[in-house]
């Protein structure tokens, strides 16, 4: 555990630097939340111009305070925060609490990486600046100037935005879903999320992890600190741009928006993603308090159709579709219900359930093997006492024992309803008041449980690639002046990664072509090779099928006649004479250089597939087996490579490992590639592989 950041998130003593006797100042609010949220802790107001705030001696400067000081909140303006934070380095605070505006959030970049900078230079860390501050629970300590400490529970939260953060304190007590800690991170000069959940994932005091992010600036440190944590980690991202995608020059590069990256990354990452504020509140309900669920079966008992219906449905959405329980199962619920109720699933005890039913069948399931996670709705009606089911959902629970096996619970009435999910929610059953809420926080659960296995799959590193030849091809293209590849200089690097390209041989003149032509074996394929013709159709530039020697030296000059036309200064290689790979189904392998993630690869079925559906899928480089396998099977189009209509199923393994190298290939070589594609790639009849056709590298700028 980092002892910095500990330092500086749970202080043993707190400096106010800017503390103020006025009341409604920043630097008044803190010493009074400190005060008042019963900080045990020193708390020391510092202010040249004052002697006592609140009862508690002032400092002139951090340097007089007697005792030691690990957290200071920077309350004073921007122009007089470098000189504060000198002294708290002299002083060995750990951590600078920078609520102070005026940073690099209107501009001033060049004073906030000063303050970082002298910050590390005494060994601190800042969190800020532009920060509401900190709230801890279980240090009773409120370092912020938000009013209060939230309800107390197991999650944590970190906020890039001050203003939902200090909405989020106060929304846990009329949702009441607690929390542990709030974080305000703000401008992220220095501690930034992935530090954040490397420490959360430490604390002892949190269970769940919860983020509100609206841009990360430590992609790759995030993913990585994200695989490696034990806790669930649930994220509501907000502000979608489309970053660099409209400048792009390959056609991955067109489709790489931001939003599916971090899409992509967060999946990867094992992390859940919230779709809006409520479901970022009602997930992290579920993950505080309940465990993954590790199976597919999802049993929902109801003392009413209409909410089973609805479960249903949901349950459908959130990836975790209900099946008929066991006939062994059924006979038993049988035994709880009046010959008109149903047992199979959902289960229907009818309205005439009461507190003895609802215990049974809820104790019953709960315990049984097949079910994986149990959920349990619940109508009020005339005959119930909203209060009493829920203790007897509560006490069916309990006697099982059972700890490691998820439960959600939703009913749906007035206001005993909501007094009787309080209660439950206090006794750390996740409650909803509504039955598709409480399917869908199980279905988080499950989808947790499947992120942490397929997180734990390693990345495939294709330890065979030769290195060499890919660097001494970019120094040549660099030293040549250009960032754009050939396709056969592309394809030479895509080799030199154990990607099966079609043969492809460079002609200078006819004779030559002729010569390779024989060589390869009829028919062949003839393309414009030319750095400044990247979409070689479009210039008339390719020429398929070509079944002997006067094919060849006619296409040949029609080639060069038709690049001339489309660019009259081309810069021209020659012409590639290839091996005519046969038909087969087209799709695209590409990848770009994401701002915030680094090399991002992309798949997707060719053709019309990706150009009018755009039904393509990413993944942050590089990538395990198994995440090729789901990028392969995640495709609306993916029943094509499985075989419709009686079709022979595609070889789906073989294009797999195009996947797991190419994503090594251009991770190896993110400091180089911006953008790259191979389309198409041809993918054959199982066993019978795949083909690379088409090359293309652009290097980045330098
Ligand atoms: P570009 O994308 O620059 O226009 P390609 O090399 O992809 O050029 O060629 C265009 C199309 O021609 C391909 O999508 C493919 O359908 C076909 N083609 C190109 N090379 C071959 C080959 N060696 N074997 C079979 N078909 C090919
Ligand atoms: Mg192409």
């Amino acid at each position: 555990m980092d002892e910095v950041i500990t330092g500086l998130l749970r202080p043993k003593g707190i400096a106010i630097v800017g503390a103020s006797a006025t009341s409604g100042k920043i630097g008044h609010t803190v010493v009074k939340n400190l005060i008042e949220s019963g900080y045990k802790g020193g708390i020391y107001p510092v202010n040249p111009s004052a002697d006592e705030i609140l009862g508690l001696k002032v400092y002139k400067s951090v340097l007089d305070i007697p005792d030691p000081v690990e957290a200071a909140a920077i309350t004073i303006p921007a122009k007089y925060v470098l000189d504060a934070a000198k002294e708290c380095g002299e002083k060995g605070v750990k951590g600078l609490i920078v609520i102070t505006s005026g940073f690099s959030e209107v501009g001033d970049v060049e004073l906030e990486n000063q303050l970082v900078q002298l910050a590390h230079d005494y060994g601190m860390r800042v969190l800020g600046p532009n920060v509401v501050g900190t709230l801890s629970n279980s240090d009773d300590m409120n370092a912020s100037f938000a009013p209060f400490l939230p309800l107390e529970g197991s999650a944590s939260l970190v906020s890039q935005s001050g203003a939902l953060l200090i909405a989020i304190d106060a929304i846990t007590y009329t949702r009441r879903i607690g929390f542990d800690k709030l974080v305000s991170i703000g401008n992220m000069s220095d501690v930034n999320f992935g530090d954040m959940v490397a420490w959360l994932n430490e604390d002892e005091n949190t269970k769940c992890i919860s983020l509100y992010i609206e841009g990360l600036k430590d992609g790759s440190r995030f993913i990585h600190e994200c695989s490696k944590a034990s806790k669930p980690i649930v994220v509501l991202k907000a502000g979608v741009s489309e970053h660099g995608a409209a400048a792009a020059a390959s056609h991955t590069g067109s489709l790489a928006g931001a939003q599916k990256i971090y899409g992509a990354a967060f999946q990867q990452a094992g992390v859940i993603e919230a779709t809006d504020l409520s479901d970022l509140f009602d997930s992290t309900l579920a993950l505080s308090l309940e465990p993954p669920m590790r199976g597919d079966n999802l049993l929902v008992l109801t003392n009413g159709g209409g909410v089973g219906v609805l479960a249903t449905d949901a349950a459908e959405k959130a990836g975790v579709p209900m099946k008929f329980a066991p006939e062994s199962v059924q006979e038993e619920l049988k035994k709880h219900m009046p010959s008109f109720g149903s047992a199979k699933n959902p289960v229907d005890m009818t309205g005439m359930a009461g507190n003895e039913w609802y215990h049974d069948t809820t104790r019953f399931s709960y315990a049984h093997d097949w079910v994986d996670g149990l959920v349990v709705l619940y109508c009020e009606t005339a005959m119930t006492n909203p209060m009493e089911i829920a203790k007897s959902i509560y006490n069916a629970v309990t006697e099982t024992g059972i700890t490691d096996k998820p439960i959600t619970v939703s009913f749906v009435g007035g206001e005993r309803c909501d007094e009787a999910m309080q209660w439950l929610v206090e006794k750390g059953i996740p409650a909803y008041n509504a039955p598709d809420l409480a399917v869908k926080a199980m279905g988080k659960l499950r989808q947790y449980a499947r992120l942490q296995v397929l997180k734990s799959e390693p990345a495939e590193e294709n330890h065979n690639a030769d290195k060499e030849t890919a660097r001494k091809i970019i120094a040549d293209v660099r030293a040549n002046g250009r960032t754009a590849l050939t396709e056969i200089e592309s394809k030479k690097i895509f080799k030199s990664y154990g990607l099966p390209t079609v043969q492809t041989e460079l002609a200078t003149s006819e004779e030559e072509a002729v010569r390779m032509a024989e060589e390869i074996g009829y028919p062949v394929v003839l393309k414009i090779v030319s750095p400044d013709i990247l979409h070689k159709s479009d210039a008339g530039g390719v020429k398929v099928n070509i079944q002997d020697e006067a094919g060849v030296r006619e296409t040949y000059n029609t080639i060069l006649e038709n690049a001339k036309k489309y660019k009259a200064d081309a810069d021209i290689h020659g012409i590639v004479i290839q091996e005519m790979a046969p038909w087969a189904t087209e799709t695209i392998v590409g990848s770009v250089n994401d701002p915030t993630f680094g090399a991002t690869l992309m798949f997707g079925l060719g053709g019309i597939f990706v150009e009018v559906l755009k039904d393509v899928t990413f993944r942050v480089a590089p990538i395990s087996t198994k995440e090729a396998e789901n990028m392969l099977n995640e495709i609306k189009s993916a029943p094509i490579l499985d075989g419709v209509r009686g079709e022979t199923p595609r070889d789906k393994a073989a294009l797999a490992k195009v996947l797991t190298n190419y994503a090594f290939m251009v991770t190896d070589l993110a400091d180089e590639i911006s953008e790259s594609d191979a389309n198409p790639v041809l993918v054959y009849e199982m066993g019978q592989g795949v083909k690379v056709v088409d090359a293309r590298i652009i290097l980045k700028k330098k």
